[in-house]
This record gives structure tokens, sequence and C-alpha cells, in this order.
């Protein structure tokens, strides 16, 4: 059987039951990265330029982890998942770039995913993807409508099971979580926690921030868990049509939670992040505009560990207090 391997990185929060459905429709058996550890960040930081954002240095860890494991990699170049709203430019130059640092990495299946390109520009891209496994055109439909289906569960899934990404992939595939398995069962907290999925959802990149703060009392509100459309609606509000993929994710999200009323919001991104500092920004603005209790972090590879609870600590006492004398 074909093995494709799949990095736990960057989009596989995303998108991972929707790949894992098209391929092993097609026939072809997915290996998975394990969660990123030192090893896995060590050997990625070794290969790119210093300048790299630090889930893209992931990246490279977990390509270089699954090298000797599988037949082809898959390395889609996503420029756009919406209209005229882009990606950032390293997740264009992703399938280039893993080429030139890692050269002992298999085949890549890098199919380019822009939107703006129209649906027929993208159908013809995915039939091509899947003509590697069958030439039967009529078996690689069949593999999209199983992928549209399972990616659709997915997404349902967490915003009616209230669960996070890596709690629902561990659902759907009966295997143990990565983030956020230490659920408390009696949260006096609501906290909205705003980032890029591979940042949230990496739990050796943000220290185990989920499960930290739930084992803190909190119930954790991440953009996965919301309905989509009010997440484009609440960032149509503020800034009309995005120019970013992310931005339904972080300023959407950040306006849904604050309308909500939730009790306090914690935006999470990477040092050096461009497109993250603009958009946080606007979130940062609205908080404070609607007096919701703010905090910024702000992460990088030596960012450190008894830091970040201090930091989380006393934000939560903050917002605890202040629930107190409002209620
Ligand atoms: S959006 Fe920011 S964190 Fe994400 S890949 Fe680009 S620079 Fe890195």
């Amino acid at each position: 059987m074909i093995k494709v391997g799949i990095p736990r990185a960057l989009f596989y929060y995303q998108y991972y039951p929707m790949w894992q459905a098209f391929f092993e429709e097609l026939g072809a058996e997915t290996v998975v990265s394990s969660p990123t550890n030192k090893d896995i960040f060590t050997s990625g930081n070794s290969r790119a330029v210093a300048e790299t954002c630090l889930p893209v240095k992931v990246f490279f860890g977990h390509v270089i982890s699954l090298v000797d494991k599988c037949d082809y990699m898959f390395i889609p170049a996503i420029r756009s998942m919406g209209k005229k709203a882009y990606n950032c430019s390293k997740f264009l130059g992703l399938p280039d770039m893993t080429r030139a640092l890692i050269p002992e990495c298999p085949p890549i299946l890098d199919p380019e995913i822009d939107l703006n390109k129209g649906q027929r520009n993208l159908r013809k891209t995915i039939y091509s993807l899947g003509s590697h496994f069958t030439c039967h055109r009529g078996k690689i439909k069949k593999a999209i409508e199983k992928a549209w289906k399972t990616d659709s569960a997915y997404r349902k899934g967490m915003a009616d099971w209230g669960i996070v990404s890596v709690q629902a992939i561990g659902r759907i595939y009966g295997k143990d979580c990565e983030s956020g398995s230490a659920l408390n069962l009696s949260p006096e907290l609501k906290i909205a926690l705003i980032g890029h999925p591979y940042v949230i959802y990496d739990d050796y990149i943000n220290h185990r921030l989920i499960s930290r703060l739930q084992a803190m009392g909190a119930e954790i509100f991440t953009p996965e868990m919301a309905d989509q459309e009010a997440l484009d609606v609440a960032m149509a509000k503020l800034v009309g049509n995005p120019h970013w993929t992310f931005e339904a994710d972080i300023i959407g999200a950040g306006e849904f939670y604050l309308e909500a009323k939730v009790d306090g919001m914690i935006t999470v991104a990477v040092f050096g992040c461009g497109p993250d500092s603009m958009m946080i920004d606007v979130v940062r603005h609205r908080a404070s505009e609607l007096k919701v209790p703010f905090l910024y972090l702000s992460l990088d590879e030596h960012t450190s560990e008894g830091g970040l609870i201090t930091r989380l600590e006393a934000f939560l006492d903050m917002v605890k207090r202040r629930k107190r004398i409002c209620v």
C-alpha cells in the first residue's frame, strides 16, 4: 500500500480528517508524524534559516521525522482559501523550501490550492492529485465526496461537542489527544483563546497552554469551535473583506467571542509573525473598547515555561477577581 506522509504541523490541525479520508478512499495509507517534541524541533531548526518563524521550523522537523516512513510527502502549496484572501507567503513556498532544505525528502505531492482561480481549477488540481493513485476518475470523485463529508462532520463536531481541534481528531480516530485532555468539569471562567491552530494546538510550541488553562479552571473557546459563518460576519463588521486567510479565525473569532461576553481573552502569536501583529492589534483595540480582560502572548523557541505559567496565573486571578466584583 502506498504511504503518504502528513506532517503534524501548520494546516494539519484544520484539514487532517479531510486529507486522511481522501487518501484512504484512494487506497493509500496516511502516516502522521508524532506530536512535536524536542528532537523534531531541533532537527527542523537545524535546517531552517534563522528568520523562519517557529511553526515553519517545527514543520521541517516533522517532515524530517517522516522521511523514511512514507513513499510520498503531502505538502500542499495553499495560496488562498477564500476570494481575494491570501495566505502568508511562507505557505506558498513550503514545497520548494522543503525540497531545498530537506533533499532526502521523498517525492512531494504539492497541489497548489488557490480558491481565487475558481472551483473548476480546484477540481482539476484535486483530480490531478488523485491521479497519482488511480486512473479512474469515478474513484477520485468518490474520494473527494468522502473528504468533503468528513471535513463537514469534523467542523460540526467541534462546534456541537464544544471541543478543540485535537480532541475532535482524537475522538474521530479513537486516539489520545495531544492537547486539552485534562478537562476541568466545573469551569469557573470562559476564556477565548485566539491564534493560529498550529500555535494553539501544538503543545510543544505553546507549553501545553490549553490543558494548563483547563486545569486552572477555565473553559476554553477557540476559533474552530464557532460557526464559520458567524466568524465571517463578525470579521466583516470590523474590517470588511479579508485580505489574509486567517482573518476570520483571528479578527472574526476575537469579535465573536468578545460579543459573546467571555470573561477574558488570550491571543497567542509567534514572535516575528507579520500578519498576526496587525490582526491582533484590531482584536486588542476591541477588547479594550468592550472592557474585556486581554492577554497577548508572543511565543518563540526561547519562551520560558515558568514565565508563561506565571503570566497565565496572574491573568486568570485578575479575571476571577473582576468577575466577583462585577456580579
Ligand atoms: S502566518 Fe505567521 S506564524 Fe504563520 S507561517 Fe506565516 S509568519 Fe509563520
